[in-house]
């Protein structure tokens, strides 16, 4: 018996303890799914591999952390201690945000970054999320 109850709270801990799949990632993919859109998640063979992806469409959705990836709001603010260490590391996460948007669009990708203060307001998240996946770019005015 004991032993049985230490799988299932193993079980448990394991379920809880996810590798990929943020809380507002989560959110936003629950509401899409919602809306009738159908994607894949954490596309590993393409760059950056992208939260959420729409591969008829071409079009990948990044779901970024403020902290981590350096978003310019009051979330993103650096902490007061440790600071030159923080700014190097996030630094280096603004640099490969961007090369990997940049190889992205490079492949005929269309990317948009939805950040976690943006889904504070999910309703106006939403609308812009399913106009960026509505629009459709043509490929002659993709680089203007
Ligand atoms: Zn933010």
């Amino acid at each position: 018996l004991v032993d049985h109850v230490s799988k299932e709270v193993r079980r448990k801990i394991m379920a809880s303890v996810r590798t990929t799949g943020t809380g507002p990632e989560i959110k936003i993919r629950r509401e899409l799914h919602r809306l009738g859109y159908r994607f894949r998640l954490h596309r590993k063979d393409l760059p950056g591999s992208p939260d959420i992806v729409f591969v008829s469409r071409r079009k990948a959705i990044f779901v970024h952390g403020c902290f981590w990836h350096g978003h310019d709001c009051k979330w993103g603010k650096l902490p007061k201690s440790r600071r030159a260490y923080w700014a190097k590391k996030i630094a280096g996460n603004r640099a490969r945000d961007m090369r990997t948007n940049e190889e992205l669009m490079c492949g005929g990708w269309d990317v948009l970054t939805v950040w976690q203060c943006d889904i504070r307001d999910m309703a106006s998240a939403l609308e812009r999320i399913s106009s960026f996946l509505e629009q459709v770019i043509k490929p002659e005015t993709r680089n203007l």
